[in-house]
């Protein structure tokens, strides 16, 4: 209906200008009649006034529409950036980990490049939970998100992928590369002192790791496959640990086994 409007007020600023604009065209055409006829001159003086009023609502019209449209695709990006948070440590979510492993996958094949994935778990959080209380189990997870954070790099998506567990896409990356960052955050873990009024402490994590490279995963998932099954190896290790895929890890195990003896 609006759109319907508008095309009607512009047919009819056409049909104003083109009235406006003829007696000059008759003034070319027969100059024995003057153009400066009071007639000619009234005519041409509402029409052009007219057309200009037009024109002007056109205008304010078509600014009005930019800003709200503006404003929406602003509004769009806020509200896709808060459905791909997570909402206790603000790391990406799960849903968006997902989207992008997808996506860099391609990327990676597209471009023959190396893409490496990184999954964390925090080693025995149950206790901390059990002897600290749920409150300083969730401070303890926003500390160590800020660690995590702290060493990727702004190229790398940062997930909270679970409960306690973490996942890190890093895009041209190798697996020696993904490997040095993955023990920066391993030992940076392990200094952190955790810190609430009268509860300090320390909590260590295991990562495991997968590369394009290295382990040819042939999908995406594939490649998350692979690297949690590193980290189940690195949990049997004795914890505290990186471990890259390897033949060992190709061994299936039943999903969440990780309560190990
Ligand atoms: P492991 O070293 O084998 O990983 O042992 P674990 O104790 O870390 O593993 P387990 O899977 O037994 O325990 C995970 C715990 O994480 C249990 C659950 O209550 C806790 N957890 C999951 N999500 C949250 C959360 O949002 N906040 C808090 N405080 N705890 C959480
Ligand atoms: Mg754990
Ligand atoms: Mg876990």
């Amino acid at each position: 209906m609006r759109q319907q409007m508008i095309r009607l007020l512009i047919y009819l600023s056409i049909v104003l200008l083109m009235a406006n604009i003829s007696p000059l065209i008759d003034s070319f055409l027969h100059p024995d009649i003057p153009y400066f006829d009071p007639e000619h001159l009234l005519v041409g003086g509402i029409t052009a006034g007219i057309t200009a009023l037009i024109l002007s609502l056109l205008i304010s019209h078509a600014n009005r529409m930019t800003s709200v449209a503006h404003e929406l695709s602003h509004l769009n990006k806020a509200l896709r950036e808060q459905t791909s948070r997570d909402s206790l440590t603000g790391l990406y979510n799960h849903r968006y980990f997902q989207e992008m492993l997808r996506h860099e996958f391609l990327l990676a094949k597209r471009h023959q490049t190396e893409l490496s994935c990184m999954m964390l778990d925090l080693d025995l959080f149950k206790d901390v939970n059990d002897t600290c209380g749920h409150p300083f189990g969730d401070l303890v997870l926003k500390g160590t998100a800020e660690q995590i954070l702290h060493e990727a790099r702004t190229t790398d998506t940062v997930a909270r992928y679970g409960g306690e567990e973490f996942a890190v896409l890093l895009p041209n990356t190798d697996l020696e590369g993904a490997t040095s960052i993955a023990e920066r955050i391993r030992i940076r873990a392990q200094e952190y002192i955790h810190q609430d009024k009268d509860v300090a402490m320390r909590v260590t994590i295991s990562i495991g790791l997968a590369s394009t490279r290295a382990h040819c995963p042939q999908r995406p998932e594939e490649l998350l496959t692979f690297a949690d099954r590193a980290l189940y190896l690195a949990k049997k290790a004795g914890r505290n640990k990186v471990i890259p895929y390897s033949e060992l890890a190709a061994t299936p195990f039943p999903p969440n086994s990780f309560a190990l003896e």
